[in-house]
């Protein structure tokens, strides 16, 4: 494996040719995020993950190994990231809660000014 990657995964790294998977597809660029390979890119078969259709199984890097320092930061970086998205996101429920709250409040507001008008008018009417 390690003959592999210095040998021909580095050459093909800097030229911009369209790899082409095993079904005659242009092979896409994706992301892995393994523990392994934190944000290693490499070149999948184009109908990898699509239900109902054949993928040849074409996988190649992109990028150099990741460094092994980058390894043991990677890893804590995406699961300090994935708890601040999740954060954001139940700030986010708050922030719609408060929202509701204050179109809330505002219905009420407007309902009870209604009844106290109606009270005014009933008052009037059996007063005179
Ligand atoms: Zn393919």
């Amino acid at each position: 494996m390690s003959s592999f990657s210095s040998s021909s995964a580095r050459t093909d790294t800097r030229n911009c040719e369209a790899k082409v998977c095993r079904c005659g597809l242009k092979a896409v660029i994706k992301t892995s995020w393994t523990d392994l390979n934190p944000g290693r890119r490499f070149y999948g078969c184009a109908l990898y993950g699509r239900q109902g259709q054949r993928q040849c199984g074409f996988f190649e890097w992109v990028d150099n190994e990741t460094c092994p320092r980058g390894k043991e930061i990677l890893p804590g970086l995406f699961k300090k990231l994935r708890i601040m998205e999740k954060e954001l996101k139940s700030n986010k429920a708050s922030k719609r809660a408060v929202i509701y709250l204050l179109l809330l409040s505002w219905v009420i507001i407007i309902l009870l000014g209604l009844i106290c008008l109606q009270l005014m008018a009933y008052r009037k009417n059996h007063l005179h």
